[in-house]
Protein backbone atom coordinates (compact mmCIF):
# COMPACT_ATOMS: atom_id res chain seq x y z
CA UNK A 1 0.00 0.00 0.00
CA UNK A 2 1.53 3.90 -0.64
CA UNK A 3 1.93 5.88 2.50
CA UNK A 4 -0.88 8.03 1.12
CA UNK A 5 -3.28 5.16 1.77
CA UNK A 6 -2.10 3.70 4.52
CA UNK A 7 -2.63 6.85 6.31
CA UNK A 8 -6.06 6.58 4.59
CA UNK A 9 -7.11 3.22 6.10
CA UNK A 10 -4.95 4.80 9.68
CA UNK A 11 -7.24 7.50 10.15
CA UNK A 12 -10.60 5.57 9.17
CA UNK A 13 -9.71 2.56 11.50
CA UNK A 14 -9.09 5.17 14.25
CA UNK A 15 -12.76 6.03 13.79
CA UNK A 16 -13.94 2.92 14.40
CA UNK A 17 -11.82 1.70 16.93
CA UNK A 18 -12.93 4.80 19.08
CA UNK A 19 -16.44 4.10 18.09
CA UNK A 20 -16.09 0.43 18.94
CA UNK A 21 -14.09 -0.28 22.14
CA UNK A 22 -13.38 -3.82 23.40
CA UNK A 23 -14.40 -4.99 19.88
CA UNK A 24 -11.52 -6.77 18.93
CA UNK A 25 -13.39 -9.29 16.40
CA UNK A 26 -15.34 -6.42 14.75
CA UNK A 27 -12.63 -4.07 14.35
CA UNK A 28 -10.07 -7.31 12.58
CA UNK A 29 -13.28 -7.32 10.17
CA UNK A 30 -13.79 -4.17 9.12
CA UNK A 31 -9.65 -3.99 8.80
CA UNK A 32 -9.34 -6.57 6.30
CA UNK A 33 -12.05 -4.83 4.27
CA UNK A 34 -10.59 -1.25 4.76
CA UNK A 35 -7.06 -2.15 3.93
CA UNK A 36 -8.37 -3.93 0.28
CA UNK A 37 -11.37 -1.51 -0.71
CA UNK A 38 -9.69 1.92 0.14
CA UNK A 39 -7.85 2.45 -2.94
CA UNK A 40 -11.14 1.89 -5.28
CA UNK A 41 -12.63 3.68 -2.42
CA UNK A 42 -10.65 6.97 -2.72
CA UNK A 43 -10.59 6.56 -6.43
CA UNK A 44 -14.71 7.05 -6.09
CA UNK A 45 -15.40 10.69 -4.92
CA UNK A 46 -19.15 10.41 -5.01
CA UNK A 47 -19.07 7.37 -2.51
CA UNK A 48 -16.18 9.33 -0.31
CA UNK A 49 -18.77 12.34 -0.26
CA UNK A 50 -21.88 10.64 1.13
CA UNK A 51 -19.65 8.64 3.44
CA UNK A 52 -20.73 5.40 2.55
CA UNK A 53 -17.84 3.49 4.07
CA UNK A 54 -18.33 4.70 7.45
CA UNK A 55 -21.60 4.58 7.41
CA UNK A 56 -21.43 0.81 6.18
CA UNK A 57 -19.42 -0.01 9.10
CA UNK A 58 -21.66 0.95 11.62
CA UNK A 59 -24.96 -1.19 12.44
CA UNK A 60 -28.34 0.29 11.48
CA UNK A 61 -29.77 -0.77 15.26
CA UNK A 62 -28.44 -3.56 17.81
CA UNK A 63 -31.23 -5.10 19.93
CA UNK A 64 -29.73 -6.59 23.58
CA UNK A 65 -32.37 -8.55 25.41
CA UNK A 66 -32.60 -10.83 28.59
CA UNK A 67 -33.46 -14.52 28.06
CA UNK A 68 -35.26 -16.45 31.12
CA UNK A 69 -35.75 -19.91 31.07
CA UNK A 70 -36.13 -22.52 33.59
CA UNK A 71 -33.71 -26.01 33.95
CA UNK A 72 -34.89 -29.32 34.39
CA UNK A 73 -34.22 -28.66 37.62
CA UNK A 74 -36.74 -26.18 38.21
CA UNK A 75 -34.21 -23.11 38.78
CA UNK A 76 -34.42 -19.97 36.82
CA UNK A 77 -31.82 -19.86 34.34
CA UNK A 78 -31.07 -16.72 32.28
CA UNK A 79 -28.76 -15.38 29.24
CA UNK A 80 -27.74 -12.57 27.60
CA UNK A 81 -29.14 -12.18 23.87
CA UNK A 82 -28.53 -9.70 20.69
CA UNK A 83 -29.98 -9.27 17.25
CA UNK A 84 -27.66 -6.80 15.01
CA UNK A 85 -29.74 -5.33 11.98
CA UNK A 86 -26.51 -4.06 9.90
CA UNK A 87 -28.01 -2.92 6.71
CA UNK A 88 -31.04 -3.59 4.22
CA UNK A 89 -30.19 -1.50 1.65
CA UNK A 90 -30.33 -4.06 -0.68
CA UNK A 91 -33.29 -6.31 1.26
CA UNK A 92 -34.45 -7.53 4.42
CA UNK A 93 -31.62 -8.40 7.10
CA UNK A 94 -30.47 -11.91 6.69
CA UNK A 95 -28.07 -13.54 8.94
CA UNK A 96 -27.89 -16.39 11.27
CA UNK A 97 -28.12 -17.02 15.64
CA UNK A 98 -24.95 -18.34 17.11
CA UNK A 99 -25.37 -19.94 20.35
CA UNK A 100 -22.57 -20.53 21.94
CA UNK A 101 -20.78 -19.47 25.33
CA UNK A 102 -18.26 -16.82 23.30
CA UNK A 103 -20.54 -15.21 22.09
CA UNK A 104 -20.95 -11.21 22.46
CA UNK A 105 -21.61 -8.06 21.36
CA UNK A 106 -18.09 -7.83 19.02
CA UNK A 107 -18.28 -11.15 17.23
CA UNK A 108 -21.84 -10.54 16.13
CA UNK A 109 -20.77 -6.98 14.53
CA UNK A 110 -18.20 -8.87 12.90
CA UNK A 111 -20.33 -11.46 11.49
CA UNK A 112 -22.95 -8.82 10.57
CA UNK A 113 -20.61 -6.72 8.75
CA UNK A 114 -19.34 -9.72 6.37
CA UNK A 115 -23.04 -11.19 6.14
CA UNK A 116 -23.47 -7.41 4.42
CA UNK A 117 -21.03 -8.12 1.47
CA UNK A 118 -21.33 -12.25 1.45
CA UNK A 119 -25.48 -11.18 0.93
CA UNK A 120 -24.94 -8.82 -2.06
CA UNK A 121 -22.28 -11.48 -3.35
CA UNK A 122 -25.19 -13.86 -4.03
CA UNK A 123 -26.99 -11.48 -6.23
CA UNK A 124 -30.14 -12.51 -3.91
CA UNK A 125 -32.04 -9.13 -2.77
CA UNK A 126 -31.12 -9.69 1.64
CA UNK A 127 -28.93 -7.14 3.82
CA UNK A 128 -27.19 -8.38 6.77
CA UNK A 129 -27.40 -9.11 10.31
CA UNK A 130 -26.37 -11.42 12.62
CA UNK A 131 -27.65 -12.75 15.73
CA UNK A 132 -27.53 -15.19 18.99
CA UNK A 133 -26.84 -15.78 22.73
CA UNK A 134 -24.10 -16.73 25.34
CA UNK A 135 -26.17 -20.04 25.59
CA UNK A 136 -24.54 -23.25 25.57
CA UNK A 137 -26.92 -25.71 24.14
CA UNK A 138 -24.17 -28.39 24.94
CA UNK A 139 -25.10 -31.06 27.96
CA UNK A 140 -28.32 -29.16 27.68
CA UNK A 141 -31.69 -31.46 27.31
CA UNK A 142 -33.87 -31.30 24.51
CA UNK A 143 -36.49 -29.90 26.75
CA UNK A 144 -34.41 -27.33 28.36
CA UNK A 145 -33.30 -26.06 24.92
CA UNK A 146 -36.78 -25.99 24.26
CA UNK A 147 -37.65 -23.73 26.40
CA UNK A 148 -34.81 -21.25 25.66
CA UNK A 149 -35.57 -21.35 22.30
CA UNK A 150 -38.98 -20.61 22.93
CA UNK A 151 -38.38 -17.54 25.48
CA UNK A 152 -35.51 -15.67 22.87
CA UNK A 153 -38.29 -15.91 20.44
CA UNK A 154 -40.80 -14.39 22.71
CA UNK A 155 -38.69 -10.97 22.54
CA UNK A 156 -37.32 -11.64 19.30
CA UNK A 157 -40.09 -12.21 17.38
CA UNK A 158 -41.28 -8.22 17.96
CA UNK A 159 -38.39 -7.22 15.65
CA UNK A 160 -38.44 -9.96 12.53
CA UNK A 161 -40.36 -10.34 10.12
CA UNK A 162 -40.38 -11.76 6.11
CA UNK A 163 -39.79 -8.06 5.10
CA UNK A 164 -38.27 -7.22 8.07
CA UNK A 165 -35.47 -9.27 9.31
CA UNK A 166 -35.02 -13.34 8.68
CA UNK A 167 -32.67 -15.21 10.57
CA UNK A 168 -31.60 -18.50 10.41
CA UNK A 169 -28.44 -21.36 11.78
CA UNK A 170 -24.89 -20.55 12.85
CA UNK A 171 -23.21 -22.27 15.36
CA UNK A 172 -24.95 -24.00 17.90
CA UNK A 173 -28.25 -23.38 15.97
CA UNK A 174 -29.20 -26.55 14.41
CA UNK A 175 -32.24 -28.15 13.06
CA UNK A 176 -33.20 -28.64 16.78
CA UNK A 177 -33.14 -25.59 17.26
CA UNK A 178 -34.71 -24.29 14.13
CA UNK A 179 -37.10 -26.23 14.96
CA UNK A 180 -38.14 -24.91 17.86
CA UNK A 181 -37.40 -21.19 17.07
CA UNK A 182 -39.97 -21.34 14.34
CA UNK A 183 -42.66 -23.17 15.96
CA UNK A 184 -42.80 -20.42 18.67
CA UNK A 185 -42.52 -17.67 16.22
CA UNK A 186 -45.54 -18.80 14.35
CA UNK A 187 -47.30 -19.41 17.42
CA UNK A 188 -46.43 -15.50 19.17
CA UNK A 189 -47.36 -14.14 15.42
CA UNK A 190 -50.29 -16.27 14.55
CA UNK A 191 -49.05 -16.48 10.97
CA UNK A 192 -47.06 -18.76 8.89
CA UNK A 193 -45.00 -16.91 7.12
CA UNK A 194 -41.09 -17.48 6.44
CA UNK A 195 -39.10 -15.56 8.99
CA UNK A 196 -36.65 -17.72 9.43
CA UNK A 197 -34.74 -20.15 7.12
CA UNK A 198 -32.74 -23.46 7.47
CA UNK A 199 -36.14 -24.96 8.46
CA UNK A 200 -36.94 -29.11 8.09
CA UNK A 201 -38.27 -30.33 4.91
CA UNK A 202 -41.72 -30.73 6.61
CA UNK A 203 -42.73 -27.30 7.57
CA UNK A 204 -41.22 -25.41 4.38
CA UNK A 205 -37.28 -25.98 4.31
CA UNK A 206 -35.84 -26.58 1.02
CA UNK A 207 -33.80 -29.18 -0.17
CA UNK A 208 -29.82 -28.54 -0.57
CA UNK A 209 -29.82 -25.80 2.48
CA UNK A 210 -28.38 -28.14 5.09
CA UNK A 211 -25.61 -29.34 2.83
CA UNK A 212 -25.27 -25.79 1.33
CA UNK A 213 -22.23 -24.04 2.64
CA UNK A 214 -20.30 -27.03 2.58
CA UNK A 215 -21.19 -27.68 -0.66
CA UNK A 216 -20.79 -24.38 -1.74
CA UNK A 217 -17.38 -23.83 0.13
CA UNK A 218 -15.63 -26.55 -2.20
CA UNK A 219 -17.33 -25.70 -6.23
CA UNK A 220 -15.92 -22.03 -4.89
CA UNK A 221 -12.39 -23.57 -4.61
CA UNK A 222 -13.42 -26.15 -7.45
CA UNK A 223 -14.03 -22.42 -9.59
CA UNK A 224 -10.57 -20.87 -8.13
CA UNK A 225 -8.78 -24.18 -9.09
CA UNK A 226 -10.27 -24.50 -12.59
CA UNK A 227 -9.34 -21.14 -13.34
CA UNK A 228 -5.56 -21.81 -13.07
CA UNK A 229 -5.84 -24.84 -15.06
CA UNK A 230 -6.60 -27.76 -11.93
CA UNK A 231 -9.05 -29.13 -10.79
CA UNK A 232 -10.61 -31.14 -7.42
CA UNK A 233 -9.75 -34.77 -7.92
CA UNK A 234 -7.00 -36.31 -6.11
CA UNK A 235 -6.68 -33.44 -4.03
CA UNK A 236 -5.82 -33.75 0.01
CA UNK A 237 -7.54 -32.10 2.22
CA UNK A 238 -7.34 -30.99 6.08
CA UNK A 239 -11.13 -29.45 7.15
CA UNK A 240 -11.31 -28.40 10.86
CA UNK A 241 -14.95 -28.40 12.61
CA UNK A 242 -16.88 -31.66 12.54
CA UNK A 243 -20.35 -29.28 12.25
CA UNK A 244 -22.85 -28.93 9.72
CA UNK A 245 -20.27 -27.19 7.33
CA UNK A 246 -17.25 -29.52 8.15
CA UNK A 247 -19.74 -32.66 7.54
CA UNK A 248 -20.87 -31.26 3.84
CA UNK A 249 -17.87 -30.56 2.94
CA UNK A 250 -15.94 -33.30 3.54
CA UNK A 251 -19.12 -35.43 1.55
CA UNK A 252 -19.02 -33.20 -1.61
CA UNK A 253 -15.11 -33.50 -1.38
CA UNK A 254 -15.36 -37.48 -1.67
CA UNK A 255 -17.72 -37.51 -4.39
CA UNK A 256 -15.21 -35.34 -6.41
CA UNK A 257 -12.17 -37.53 -5.77
CA UNK A 258 -10.49 -35.88 -3.60
CA UNK A 259 -9.36 -36.64 0.25
CA UNK A 260 -10.41 -35.35 3.41
CA UNK A 261 -8.06 -36.20 6.27
CA UNK A 262 -9.12 -34.50 8.91
CA UNK A 263 -12.09 -33.77 11.10
CA UNK A 264 -11.72 -31.68 14.57
CA UNK A 265 -14.29 -30.24 17.49
CA UNK A 266 -12.70 -27.86 20.46
CA UNK A 267 -11.16 -30.90 22.27
CA UNK A 268 -8.72 -31.79 19.56
CA UNK A 269 -8.81 -32.99 16.29
CA UNK A 270 -8.58 -36.62 14.16
CA UNK A 271 -5.90 -37.31 11.14
CA UNK A 272 -7.13 -40.54 9.27
CA UNK A 273 -4.68 -40.67 6.50
CA UNK A 274 -6.83 -43.19 4.44
CA UNK A 275 -9.27 -40.40 3.99
CA UNK A 276 -12.96 -39.95 5.48
CA UNK A 277 -15.24 -41.28 2.48
CA UNK A 278 -18.17 -41.69 2.60
CA UNK A 279 -19.60 -44.65 5.68
CA UNK A 280 -17.05 -43.17 8.25
CA UNK A 281 -18.62 -39.45 7.64
CA UNK A 282 -22.17 -41.01 8.17
CA UNK A 283 -21.11 -42.26 11.51
CA UNK A 284 -19.37 -38.63 12.37
CA UNK A 285 -23.16 -37.62 11.37
CA UNK A 286 -24.87 -39.80 13.85
CA UNK A 287 -22.16 -39.06 16.33
CA UNK A 288 -22.45 -35.15 16.01
CA UNK A 289 -26.20 -34.84 15.21
CA UNK A 290 -27.88 -37.78 17.24
CA UNK A 291 -25.20 -39.36 19.94
CA UNK A 292 -23.82 -35.26 20.17
CA UNK A 293 -20.40 -36.95 21.03
CA UNK A 294 -16.99 -35.91 20.70
CA UNK A 295 -14.54 -36.65 17.33
CA UNK A 296 -12.03 -38.27 19.75
CA UNK A 297 -14.19 -41.58 19.63
CA UNK A 298 -13.99 -41.71 15.45
CA UNK A 299 -10.16 -42.86 16.50
CA UNK A 300 -10.72 -44.90 18.78
CA UNK A 301 -13.73 -46.18 16.38
CA UNK A 302 -11.70 -46.25 12.94
CA UNK A 303 -7.98 -46.33 15.10
CA UNK A 304 -6.54 -43.28 13.46
CA UNK A 305 -4.32 -39.91 15.07
CA UNK A 306 -5.77 -38.08 17.46
CA UNK A 307 -4.43 -34.84 18.63
CA UNK A 308 -6.00 -33.65 21.91
CA UNK A 309 -6.55 -29.65 22.11
CA UNK A 310 -4.91 -29.00 18.55
CA UNK A 311 -6.05 -27.79 15.36
CA UNK A 312 -5.40 -29.37 11.98
CA UNK A 313 -2.82 -27.33 10.28
CA UNK A 314 0.31 -28.88 10.98
CA UNK A 315 -0.90 -31.67 8.58
CA UNK A 316 0.66 -31.64 5.13
CA UNK A 317 -2.50 -30.91 2.55
CA UNK A 318 -3.22 -29.78 -1.07
CA UNK A 319 -5.73 -27.50 0.40
CA UNK A 320 -7.36 -26.37 3.60
CA UNK A 321 -10.91 -25.72 4.91
CA UNK A 322 -11.44 -24.06 7.81
CA UNK A 323 -14.85 -25.07 8.87
CA UNK A 324 -15.13 -24.80 12.94
CA UNK A 325 -15.05 -20.76 13.70
CA UNK A 326 -13.41 -17.65 13.68
CA UNK A 327 -9.43 -16.88 14.29
CA UNK A 328 -8.68 -21.00 14.08
CA UNK A 329 -5.64 -20.02 11.69
CA UNK A 330 -3.23 -18.04 12.84
CA UNK A 331 0.28 -16.46 10.93
CA UNK A 332 2.48 -19.32 12.18
CA UNK A 333 -0.03 -21.79 11.07
CA UNK A 334 -0.57 -20.27 7.84
CA UNK A 335 3.42 -20.57 7.42
CA UNK A 336 3.35 -24.17 7.98
CA UNK A 337 0.55 -24.58 5.44
CA UNK A 338 2.55 -22.63 2.37
CA UNK A 339 5.53 -24.69 3.75
CA UNK A 340 4.16 -27.42 3.50
CA UNK A 341 2.42 -27.49 0.23
CA UNK A 342 -1.14 -26.03 0.66
CA UNK A 343 -1.79 -24.13 -2.64
CA UNK A 344 -5.35 -23.10 -1.73
CA UNK A 345 -7.85 -22.28 1.12
CA UNK A 346 -11.73 -22.67 1.20
CA UNK A 347 -13.28 -20.85 4.54
CA UNK A 348 -16.40 -22.65 5.12
CA UNK A 349 -16.22 -20.47 8.63
CA UNK A 350 -16.09 -16.58 9.49
CA UNK A 351 -12.86 -15.02 9.39
CA UNK A 352 -11.04 -18.00 10.44
CA UNK A 353 -7.78 -16.64 9.30
CA UNK A 354 -6.61 -13.89 11.42
CA UNK A 355 -5.24 -10.55 9.96
CA UNK A 356 -1.38 -11.98 9.80
CA UNK A 357 -2.82 -15.24 8.72
CA UNK A 358 -4.41 -13.19 5.72
CA UNK A 359 -1.23 -11.24 5.19
CA UNK A 360 0.45 -14.80 4.48
CA UNK A 361 -1.88 -16.25 1.96
CA UNK A 362 -1.53 -12.90 0.05
CA UNK A 363 2.43 -12.42 0.25
CA UNK A 364 2.58 -15.96 -0.96
CA UNK A 365 -0.24 -15.60 -3.85
CA UNK A 366 -2.10 -18.78 -2.77
CA UNK A 367 -5.31 -19.13 -3.65
CA UNK A 368 -7.74 -17.57 -0.81
CA UNK A 369 -11.14 -18.38 -1.19
CA UNK A 370 -12.31 -16.21 2.26
CA UNK A 371 -15.49 -17.10 4.23
CA UNK A 372 -17.53 -14.17 2.93
CA UNK A 373 -17.11 -15.53 -1.11
CA UNK A 374 -16.00 -18.83 -0.27
CA UNK A 375 -19.18 -19.66 1.97
CA UNK A 376 -22.05 -17.38 0.64
CA UNK A 377 -23.92 -20.92 -1.05
CA UNK A 378 -25.25 -21.45 2.73
CA UNK A 379 -27.06 -17.93 2.69
CA UNK A 380 -28.12 -18.18 -0.94
CA UNK A 381 -29.51 -21.34 -0.63
CA UNK A 382 -31.49 -19.62 2.11
CA UNK A 383 -32.32 -17.05 0.00
CA UNK A 384 -33.69 -20.22 -1.98
CA UNK A 385 -36.00 -21.58 0.41
CA UNK A 386 -37.83 -17.92 0.97
CA UNK A 387 -38.29 -17.54 -2.54
CA UNK A 388 -39.66 -21.35 -2.74
CA UNK A 389 -41.45 -20.62 0.52
CA UNK A 390 -43.60 -17.49 -1.31
CA UNK A 391 -43.88 -19.17 -4.59
CA UNK A 392 -46.03 -21.79 -2.68
CA UNK A 393 -43.55 -24.39 -4.43
CA UNK A 394 -40.51 -26.86 -3.39
CA UNK A 395 -37.81 -27.48 -6.17
CA UNK A 396 -36.00 -31.05 -6.47
CA UNK A 397 -32.38 -31.72 -5.15
CA UNK A 398 -31.35 -31.23 -8.74
CA UNK A 399 -33.04 -27.86 -9.39
CA UNK A 400 -31.56 -26.25 -6.19
CA UNK A 401 -27.92 -27.78 -6.30
CA UNK A 402 -27.87 -26.54 -9.91
CA UNK A 403 -28.95 -22.80 -8.93
CA UNK A 404 -26.01 -23.04 -6.16
CA UNK A 405 -23.40 -24.28 -8.57
CA UNK A 406 -24.37 -21.23 -10.90
CA UNK A 407 -24.60 -18.74 -8.15
CA UNK A 408 -20.99 -20.02 -6.74
CA UNK A 409 -19.41 -19.45 -10.18
CA UNK A 410 -20.80 -15.88 -10.60
CA UNK A 411 -19.74 -15.38 -6.73
CA UNK A 412 -15.92 -16.66 -8.59
CA UNK A 413 -16.53 -14.32 -11.45
CA UNK A 414 -17.45 -11.02 -9.67
CA UNK A 415 -14.02 -11.57 -7.51
CA UNK A 416 -11.66 -12.60 -10.21
CA UNK A 417 -13.48 -8.74 -12.52
CA UNK A 418 -12.33 -6.99 -9.80
CA UNK A 419 -9.59 -8.65 -7.90
CA UNK A 420 -7.64 -9.73 -11.19
CA UNK A 421 -3.94 -8.63 -10.25
CA UNK A 422 -2.42 -10.27 -13.76
CA UNK A 423 -0.52 -12.74 -12.91
CA UNK A 424 -3.19 -13.91 -9.49
CA UNK A 425 -6.26 -13.22 -8.81
CA UNK A 426 -6.70 -11.43 -5.27
CA UNK A 427 -9.84 -12.72 -3.58
CA UNK A 428 -9.86 -10.34 -1.20
CA UNK A 429 -10.16 -7.48 -2.41
CA UNK A 430 -12.44 -9.03 -4.88
CA UNK A 431 -15.11 -9.89 -3.25
CA UNK A 432 -14.58 -7.41 -0.49
CA UNK A 433 -14.74 -4.49 -3.92
CA UNK A 434 -17.57 -6.27 -5.62
CA UNK A 435 -19.96 -6.62 -2.44
CA UNK A 436 -19.16 -3.00 -1.74
CA UNK A 437 -20.40 -1.79 -5.15
CA UNK A 438 -23.75 -3.11 -5.03
CA UNK A 439 -24.58 -2.12 -1.16
CA UNK A 440 -23.01 1.53 -1.86
CA UNK A 441 -24.87 2.43 -5.08
CA UNK A 442 -28.12 1.56 -3.24
CA UNK A 443 -27.30 3.97 -0.25
CA UNK A 444 -26.18 6.31 -2.80
CA UNK A 445 -29.95 6.53 -4.28
CA UNK A 446 -31.39 7.14 -1.11
CA UNK A 447 -30.04 9.82 -0.11
CA UNK A 448 -28.66 10.65 3.39
CA UNK A 449 -31.09 8.49 5.61
P1 LIG B 1 -21.89 -26.20 14.09
O1 LIG B 1 -22.35 -25.75 15.42
O2 LIG B 1 -22.68 -27.17 13.32
O3 LIG B 1 -20.40 -26.78 14.20
C1 LIG B 1 -19.36 -26.00 14.70
C2 LIG B 1 -18.10 -26.85 14.74
O4 LIG B 1 -16.99 -26.01 15.06
C3 LIG B 1 -18.14 -27.93 15.82
O5 LIG B 1 -17.35 -29.00 15.42
C4 LIG B 1 -17.52 -27.20 17.02
O6 LIG B 1 -16.91 -28.07 17.96
C5 LIG B 1 -16.44 -26.37 16.33
N1 LIG B 1 -16.22 -25.14 17.11
C6 LIG B 1 -17.13 -24.19 17.43
N2 LIG B 1 -16.56 -23.23 18.18
C7 LIG B 1 -15.26 -23.59 18.32
C8 LIG B 1 -14.16 -23.02 18.98
N3 LIG B 1 -14.27 -21.85 19.65
N4 LIG B 1 -12.96 -23.66 18.90
C9 LIG B 1 -12.83 -24.84 18.24
N5 LIG B 1 -13.86 -25.44 17.59
C10 LIG B 1 -15.04 -24.82 17.64
O7 LIG B 1 -21.69 -24.84 13.26
P2 LIG B 1 -21.62 -24.65 11.67
O8 LIG B 1 -20.95 -25.81 11.04
O9 LIG B 1 -22.96 -24.23 11.20
O10 LIG B 1 -20.68 -23.35 11.55
C11 LIG B 1 -19.26 -23.43 11.45
C12 LIG B 1 -18.71 -22.13 10.90
O11 LIG B 1 -19.28 -21.89 9.60
C13 LIG B 1 -19.01 -20.87 11.71
O12 LIG B 1 -17.94 -19.96 11.57
C14 LIG B 1 -20.24 -20.30 11.01
O13 LIG B 1 -20.40 -18.91 11.22
C15 LIG B 1 -19.88 -20.59 9.56
N6 LIG B 1 -20.99 -20.60 8.61
C16 LIG B 1 -22.07 -21.44 8.80
C17 LIG B 1 -23.10 -21.43 7.90
C18 LIG B 1 -24.23 -22.40 7.98
O14 LIG B 1 -25.01 -22.45 7.03
N7 LIG B 1 -24.35 -23.19 9.03
C19 LIG B 1 -23.12 -20.46 6.78
C20 LIG B 1 -21.90 -19.70 6.61
C21 LIG B 1 -20.90 -19.76 7.53
P3 LIG B 1 -17.62 -28.30 19.38
O15 LIG B 1 -18.78 -29.21 19.09
O16 LIG B 1 -16.59 -28.90 20.25
O17 LIG B 1 -18.06 -26.94 19.86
Amino acid sequence: MSMNIDAEVKSFMDGVKQRSPGEPEFIQAVQEVVESLMPFYLEHPEYVKEQILERMTEPDRVFIFRVSWEDDNGVARFNRAWRVQFNNSIGPYKGGLRFHPTVNLSVLKFLGFEQVFKNSLTGLPMGGGKGGANFDPKGKSDREVMRFCQSLMTELSRHIGEDTDVPAGDIGVGAREVGYLFGQYKRVVNEWTPTITGKGLSYGGSLIRAEATGYGTVYFVQNMLEHRGDGMKGKVCTVSGSGNVAIYTIEKLTQLGAKAVTASDSSGFIYDRDGIDAEKLAWIKDLKEVRRGRIKEYAEKFGCEYHEGKRPWSVPCDVAFPSATQNEINGKEAEELVKNGCIAVGEGANMPSDLDAVKIYLKNKIMYGLGKAANAGGVAVSGLEQSQNSLRLSWSREEVDSKLVDIMKNIHAKCVEFGDEGDWVNYVKGANVAGFVKVADAMLAYGVV
